[in-house]
């Protein structure tokens, strides 16, 4: 009996040897999960405390809540969304959340309110169709976000503080930090045409553990996110950035990336969304190590793919796998895996 538990706990033992951390619990890791939705927003953290937030909810029709759904049930251990942020209000972003809601608890909902025209100036008729189902949720309470916010998370003792903060909302920005001085890469900047889409109003948040700094900006295009990095730069320095827009040109400014500084970022794209050659211009401009994709980009006039070894899903009737990234407690390494590939690698969070 005991010899078979060594040898269990030995096993065990080994496995966590592979994947970096184990994401139990008890473990107190930050876990991020991308889930496949094939090209729209769906990022679920699980805090040490084991509260839940889901930023975005992918398109309506079973298959994407389904995909979320079974990521926080069967593999990350949840059993409700304490928090849900809808980004926008672009149905790859909020189109989920109703059928969601069938299928597990929300409890809390931040947006920027919800609209009551369609926020792109298209056809109010056929907006007010789409929002309707996500106005009709039963959830404990809506919140409308203001930069500054901090969601009102369970902390853990003995371990650093975790911090979800809006940085960004309706193109109003959180205040510059305090002695923070000129980007210097300010007049690099190359403005374009102004975005009056629902994208330029897109909840942006950092999430932090310790050091540890992770970034979801949502569909941000380019000017606003020019403007949150100069002339002083609000954001600051991340760890990892989850790649704005999907990795669409509009969106992906090279001085934002640049000024952000990541040494990881992942790409919540396609089968035929995203992958820009401007974008991965941009990211290779800031010297990131890995870049990760949730799909391998199939259009036939795109050579911008990162190496396959990095990408979660490789063909277009795919299996939906997920990117797992496990930070560790204390904030000072994170793991990234995608388990269907085998692949794993650790980073060293840096000094900021
Ligand atoms: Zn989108």
């Amino acid at each position: 009996m005991k010899i078979k538990s060594i040898i269990q706990s030995t096993a065990l033992a080994t496995v966590l040897l592979i994947t970096g951390f184990t994401h139990a619990k008890d473990s107190k890791t930050l876990d991020v999960y991308w889930v496949d939705v094939e090209g729209g927003g769906g990022t679920l953290i699980v805090t040490p405390a084991g509260e839940s937030i889901l930023i975005d909810t992918g398109l309506p029709g079973d298959r994407d809540p389904s995909r979320i759904h079974k990521v926080a049930t069967e593999i990350a251990g949840v059993k409700q969304i304490d928090h849900l942020i809808t980004t926008h209000f672009h149905i790859d972003h909020f189109g989920g959340a109703a059928e969601l809601e069938q299928k597990m608890p929300i409890k809390n909902v931040w947006d920027n309110g919800i609209p009551k025209r369609d926020p792109d100036g298209n056809a109010n008729s056929s907006f007010l169709l789409r929002i309707k189902p996500y106005r009709s949720m039963q959830v404990k309470k809506r919140n409308v976000i203001r930069p500054g916010i901090k969601l009102p998370l369970k902390q853990t003792e003995n371990q650093p503080e975790v911090r979800i903060q809006c940085i960004a909302a309706m193109k109003k920005f959180i205040a510059p930090p305090k002695g923070s001085s000129l980007n210097p890469l300010a007049e690099k900047v190359k403005w374009i045409k102004e975005d009056t889409s629902d994208n330029a109003n897109s909840i942006a948040v950092i999430v932090e553990l310790g050091d540890f700094r992770f970034w979801d900006g949502g569909d941000l295009t380019q000017n606003t996110e020019a403007r949150l990095v100069t002339p002083i730069n609000r954001v600051g320095t991340v760890d990892v950035y989850q790649v704005n827009h999907h990795g669409l040109d509009y969106s992906n400014n090279a001085v934002f990336i640049q000024s952000l500084n990541p040494t990881v970022s992942v790409m919540n794209n396609g089968v035929t969304k995203g992958c820009g050659a401007a974008t991965f211009a941009a990211l290779n401009s800031a010297n990131i190590k890995v870049m990760y994709q949730l799909h391998k980009n199939l259009r036939s006039d795109i050579e911008n793919n990162t190496d396959e070894k990095f990408i979660a899903n490789l063909t277009k009737d795919c299996d939906a796998h997920h990117i797992h990234m496990s930070v560790a407690p204390n904030g000072k390494k994170y793991t990234i895996n995608i388990p269907d590939r085998s692949h794993s690698r650790t980073f060293n969070t840096r000094n900021k």
